[in-house]
């Protein structure tokens, strides 16, 4: 069983469904509000590549999807560089993909609920865990009824309480920074050239990219406010400004005047706390924490779908070799749930190191802009040497990153790291 219907847990329950493993999927939301508004849309090339190695490519035709068009950073309203994209230079690279998260988790569960293997129970919360003899034996719903299973993937997120409930401590790592989150539908297409755009100066940091179902979404970057106990309140709160206005004051001449001729077409900020971690440990017996239920991801360079898709990756590869008929025969001495369990240690020690890499790097992203939000002196200088400076920095920001559009371990076994869509330099 698999609780929340995320990209990890999806993903997941299609490709056991697909191998004939008898699977349920159970996700709180009713089925209008997955279309929930800020689901990340960027898969990057190693996204991508456990989309291929679990036959989930090409990505159905329904789905809104486009090739990010590269990546820019304006310093002080003057572009420092731009790269196109895709960022490798092999001739197998593949470019970041934008896609509309919500349309294609919808397309999954349509393909999910029509295989004879799954069963989708959608508007169902789960409440609790069962346990027996030490094992986690399946979970309560909402509903009131218990649902059995030999096993229970919490695949629900960054606030697990599936997590919570096992007692699988999630250690934080903590974030200097929260996002405003919105969505502007401009009158004319956007300026942005279909580039990830980051703009920073002296009044802010945000980045704005046009969405893969249409219109741009932008994201301000605040300092994490102090705990409820702190008294100083947020300066954006008391900052009348109107937020196209503050947008358009930080961009060059042609962004400015779009975003202020869009400026009515801009929606309410969404705040959005960033939460870092990792749980301690992944699992327990019967029980095993997926994506961001297992290490919640910073938004910064867009890794979370991208991790929950790879942990989803490993986790099928292991599990379907522990269901297989031929390892139970193989190992007939042994009860099954040990060999579950087995494999759901593997899971851990293949997919951890590569979250806790991707999060240190995502830290040192996070630093980076934090200096250039912070130093007048650092954006003016790079600001004013741009034709010199921007190729050197433009080079240095391509190689830190490598490992956030490749990974850094395989999530596929031998046999299927060939699979990939992405060689690596
Ligand atoms: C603004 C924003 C932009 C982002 N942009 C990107 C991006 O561009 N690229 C990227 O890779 N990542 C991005 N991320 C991060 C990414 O969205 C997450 O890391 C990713 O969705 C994690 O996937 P998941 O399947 O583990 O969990 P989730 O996507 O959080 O899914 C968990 C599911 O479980 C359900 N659920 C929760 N509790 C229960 C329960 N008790 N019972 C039943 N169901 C339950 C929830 O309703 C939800 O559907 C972004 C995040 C934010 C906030």
């Amino acid at each position: 069983m698999i609780v929340g219907a995320g990209p990890a847990g999806t993903s997941l329950a299609l490709r056991l469904a697909r191998a004939d493993q008898a699977v349920t999927l159970v996700e709180a939301s009713p089925p209008e509000s997955l279309d929930r508004q800020f689901r990340g849309e960027a898969l990057m090339p190693h996204g991508l590549a456990a989309l291929e190695a679990m036959g989930l490519l090409p990505l159905p035709a329904a789905v809104p999807q486009r090739p990010l068009a590269g990546w820019r950073f304006v310093l002080e309203q003057r572009e420092l560089f731009r790269l196109a994209e895709p960022l490798e230079v092999s001739p197998a690279a593949v470019p970041c993909t934008l896609i509309s998260q919500p349309a294609l988790l919808g397309q999954w569960l349509r393909e999910l609920q029509s295989l004879p293997a799954a069963q989708v129970l959608l508007a169902q919360r789960a409440t609790g865990l069962l346990w027996g003899g030490g094992r986690v034996r399946g979970v309560q719903l909402a509903d009131g009824r218990a649902l059995e299973a030999s096993l229970v993937v919490a695949a629900d997120g960054r606030g697990s309480r599936l997590r919570q409930q096992a007692e699988l401590t999630l250690l934080r790592t903590g974030s200097p920074i929260d996002l405003l989150w919105f969505r502007l539908d401009g009158h004319d297409p956007s300026p942005l050239d279909g580039c990830f755009t980051t703009v920073v100066g002296p009044t802010g940091l945000f980045s704005a990219f046009d969405s893969a179902s249409g219109g741009v979404q932008l994201g301000w970057v605040v300092d994490r406010q102090p705990s409820a106990s702190g008294s100083r309140r947020n300066a954006l709160e008391s900052d009348a400004t109107p937020w196209a206005e503050r947008f358009a004051a930080l961009s060059p001449a042609r962004l400015a005047a779009w975003l202020r001729a869009s400026a009515d077409g801009l929606q309410e900020p969404v705040p959005l706390r960033v939460e870092v971690g990792q749980a301690k440990r992944w699992w327990r017996p019967g029980l095993l924490l997926l994506g961001d239920a297992a290490h919640p991801m910073s938004p910064v360079r867009a890794q979370g779908i991208n991790l929950a898709l790879r942990d989803a990756c490993t986790a099928a590869e292991e599990l379907l070799a522990a269901l297989s008929p031929a390892a139970g025969a193989a190992e007939a001495e042994e009860e099954g749930a040990e060999r579950l369990d087995r494999a759901l240690a593997r899971i851990e020690a293949r997919r951890r190191p590569e979250s806790e890499t991707l999060q240190r790097l995502q830290a040192d992203e996070t630093r980076r802009g934090n200096l250039l939000r912070h130093q007048g002196w650092l954006r003016r200088t790079l600001a004013l040497g741009a034709p010199w400076l921007g190729p050197l920095v433009a080079g240095r920001w391509r190689q830190q990153q490598t490992p956030l559009r490749l990974g850094v371990t395989s999530p596929m076994g031998a046999s299927g790291a060939a699979g990939s869509p992405v060689r690596r330099q």
